[in-house]
């Protein structure tokens, strides 16, 4: 499948930079079909696929398809073992497991495919807007990261005529920490609980770790993002691709073209895992 007008020029006026013609190769993914969305995009394929294996979180409870020797229990964490995506939701609403419960007007789950996702998106914890709408990524953040996504063929939501998700969207932590700080150790530990039972239910194929502090969780690493990005990194089992924070990339348009660089190793990743 090659690359048509339309593509190239919705791509580049994202400031998305393409692969040569030449080095190009299809993908398989779902059909996208609304005028305004690209269509299933191709990516370089010839260079391999280079695994960095990372420490992983310290605290994972991971499930057994991706366990780690370093799996430890966590001391604050909330039991989720056993729940449904809907009744984790409704948990996760009420959860009082660290201290972010305090000031949070909303937690915030995430959204996506409601089964078996392709990629996790996890990103930066929720800022102002998501905590008051208690959604991830809201208005020109929201629109960004989608248009990201069905650039690689994925989506978080239900297509226009029918198409079933395929990526789940979710924070770090859940609930906003005050004045946009870090989460703390301890905060972080106890809401792995959440995205470990994530996983299990979403036995995605890939997370994309999208900023910072998403990206420094998941690779167990304290380098700055531009040294973590370009490699495939290990949480547990599951490959992790780290990219920029959407947020950033609305103020900085210049890193456009590096994200597209992680969306496509991140399609590789996918196709060859
Ligand atoms: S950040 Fe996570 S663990 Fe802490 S209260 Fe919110 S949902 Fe619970």
């Amino acid at each position: 499948m090659s690359w048509d007008d339309r593509q190239r020029a919705m791509l580049a006026e994202m400031g998305f930079r393409l692969p040569a013609a030449a080095a190009v190769a299809a993908v398989e993914m779902p059909q996208a079909s609304e005028a305004t969305e690209p269509d299933p995009i191709d990516v370089a394929a010839p260079s391999p696929v280079v695994v960095r294996v990372a420490r992983p979180a310290a605290a994972a409870q991971l499930p057994a398809s991706v366990a780690t020797p370093a799996a430890a229990p966590m001391a604050t964490a909330s039991d989720f073992t056993g729940m449904d995506l809907p009744t984790l939701r409704e948990a996760v609403s009420a959860c009082q497991a660290c201290g972010l419960c305090e000031k949070r007007r909303h937690a915030v789950f995430g959204g996506g495919a409601l089964g078996q996702a392709q990629w996790l998106v996890v990103t930066d914890p929720p800022d102002d807007a998501d905590d008051a709408a208690g959604e991830a990524f809201v208005g020109d953040v929201g629109r960004l990261l989608d248009r990201m996504l069905l650039g690689a063929g994925q989506r978080r939501m239900m297509g226009p005529r029918g198409e079933a998700p395929t990526a789940f969207v979710t924070p770090l932590v859940k609930c906003r920490p005050p004045r946009g700080r870090a989460p703390l150790p301890a905060e972080l530990a106890a809401c792995e609980a959440v995205l470990v039972r994530q996983i299990e239910l979403l036995q995605p194929r890939l997370v994309l770790a999208l900023g910072l502090q998403a990206a420094r969780r998941l690779t167990g690493q304290t380098e700055p993002l531009g040294r973590l990005r370009g490699h495939v990194h290990r949480w547990g089992g599951l490959p992790v691709v780290v990219s920029f924070a959407p947020a950033y990339l609305l103020r900085s348009p210049a890193d456009k073209a590096g994200a597209w660089d992680d969306l496509c190793l991140a399609l590789r990743t996918t196709q060859s895992s």
